[in-house]
């Protein structure tokens, strides 16, 4: 009951415009849409609560489950941390048929003394999970029982995988930090320059481009939600006097949240692309003044979005000629799909499709405003029709996640992550550099010439030694072994004999 009623009460969000956008009946059937048999499928409820909150590097992640639940999720986002390890420990109670039997309470009373006497965390997040969820293990009480035990935080995070997305999970994981840690501790000291930042994930380590801007400024990022983040910042968050969420349909709901609790005022911005990191700099330093910081961060804002701009367009410009007209297909979603196309544009790249599917109303507008029409929005581009579309090179290169990387190297295309498991962080000023940097590696990397060459193979599927020979004339090899027994020599031994 209580699930149903935060989901009632998620769907219902105020600072959400697709859900607002829905009417009531629309709304109340949430978020969640139905698979269609072949088709890749997002992670789950519990896996998208993990995503919110594992970032929070100085506590235990204890998953309430089978082992697999644990698997499924650990680690999967490349979220740096500049201390602490204890997050990338994989914690998990691991029950089996005796626990679906008899209930799983135990065992997970049993594995929080034992995280607490081994590691001292100064909290543990306890995740709910499908099976623990349909056994009736209730792990809000045994959480409250083991926090009055051991003298410590511990967090139950109510998102097993059957009650809807990933996304649904993200604001399911966001409930329970405002339910049990925000406005539980208080800062050390406070300034009027403190903010958090809301569904940041310090991916790939992209928090650290971001933040020595804001300090530059004087700006204090308060806690960043939840990005190398500790646990004692998310409990003072409630002390910061502006919210900044970075990508909207996550957390939303803790900004919303908090400015009904603690009066602070939330503004919506991205970090990818010149234009948009010097947006979010501008937006973060208004409503500050706003909240009473000197009038003065303003003017300093200005000078450093200008002496920043000029030093990335700088570092862009030897791209520009090589990238000139390669065409890009984009395929990512939300609130990426217009701020990664505006840091493409800005750079000479042409844009020749971008995909909408988990594109608000809002998204699509931005979209629009960015390219000065909707022909290239495409909804939900097949995995055929995105071969065909890289076959018929009518583009250069493909930006998507990792789970379409195989069509584009199928269409022998190259292809670039910019979702959540990428290696390379992307972030403000530095990390346009980066991404351009990247695009320009892949589109000019030697071994597509190469996979290109077409086969040796004649149209009766008959593979002629001259041929071979020609095609293999062709491939750059490293210099013949000198015991002579490289694949073209004997080759040509065999032509020959
Ligand atoms: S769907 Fe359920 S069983 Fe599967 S990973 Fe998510 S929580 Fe675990």
């Amino acid at each position: 009951m209580w699930l149903k009623a935060r989901a009632v009460e998620i769907f219902n969000e105020p600072g959400c415009a697709k859900n607002r956008a829905k009417s009531e009946k629309v709304r109340k059937q949430g978020c969640s849409k139905q698979v269609s048999p072949g088709a890749a499928a997002g992670g789950c409820a519990f896996d998208g609560a993990r995503i919110a909150l594992q970032p929070i590097v100085d506590v235990a992640h204890l998953v309430h489950g089978p082992i697999a639940c644990e698997g499924n999720s650990w680690d999967n986002r490349h979220a740096a941390s500049s201390g602490p390890t204890l997050y990338r420990t994989a914690f998990t109670t691991d029950i089996n048929e005796l626990d679906v039997i008899y209930g799983g309470e135990r065992r997970l009373f049993r594995s929080l003394r034992e995280i607490i006497e081994k590691y001292d965390p100064p909290a543990v997040f306890v995740y709910q999970t499908c099976v623990t969820a349909l056994i009736g293990d209730d792990i809000d009480a045994v959480c409250k029982h083991a926090s009055e035990t051991f003298g410590k935080a511990i967090i139950p995070v109510n998102a097993p995988g059957f009650a809807g997305s990933k996304n649904f999970g993200n604001k399911l994981g966001g409930e329970a930090i405002l339910d049990y840690v925000i406005g539980t501790r208080e800062p050390a000291y406070k300034t009027p320059f403190d903010i958090n930042l809301i569904g940041e994930y310090n991916l790939s380590g992209e928090l650290w481009q971001i933040k020595p801007l804001f300090e530059a400024l004087g700006i204090r990022i308060l806690s960043c939600i939840s990005g190398d983040a500790r646990y004692s910042e998310i409990a003072s968050a409630h002390r910061a006097k502006v919210n900044m969420v970075v990508c909207s349909k996550s957390m939303i709901n803790v900004a919303t949240k908090m400015q009904q609790r603690y009066g602070i005022p939330y503004f919506e911005g991205s970090f990818y692309g010149i234009g948009d990191m010097s947006d979010a700099l501008r937006g973060a330093a208004r409503l500050l003044v706003q909240q009473g910081a000197p009038d003065e961060l303003v003017v300093r804002t200005e000078h450093l979005v200008k002496a920043e701009e000029a030093r990335a367009w700088a570092r862009i410009a030897p791209y520009r000629t090589r990238l000139d007209g390669k065409r890009v297909l984009l395929i990512t979603g939300g609130v990426k799909s217009w701020s990664v196309l505006a840091a493409l544009q800005e750079t000479g790249l042409e844009i020749v499709g971008t995909s909408v599917k988990k594109s608000t109303d809002g998204d699509k507008e931005r979209i629009k405003e960015i390219m000065g029409d909707d022909t290239r929005m495409v909804d939900n581009l097949t995995a055929r029709e995105m071969y065909n579309m890289l076959r018929d090179a009518k583009a250069d290169i493909m930006l998507s996640g990792g789970r379409s990387q195989f069509v584009a190297l199928k269409a022998r295309m190259p292809w670039l992550d910019v979702n959540q498991e990428r290696c390379h962080a992307y972030a403000g000023y530095e990390g346009i550099v980066e991404l351009v940097h990247e695009i320009d590696r892949a589109i000019h990397n030697p071994v597509w010439q190469q996979v290109r060459i077409p086969a040796p193979w004649d149209d009766e599927g008959e593979a002629p030694l001259e041929r071979i020979i020609q095609f293999s004339g062709r491939i750059k090899r490293t210099p013949p072994r000198e015991d002579g027994q490289d694949c073209e020599r004997r080759l040509r031994a065999g032509a020959s004999a």
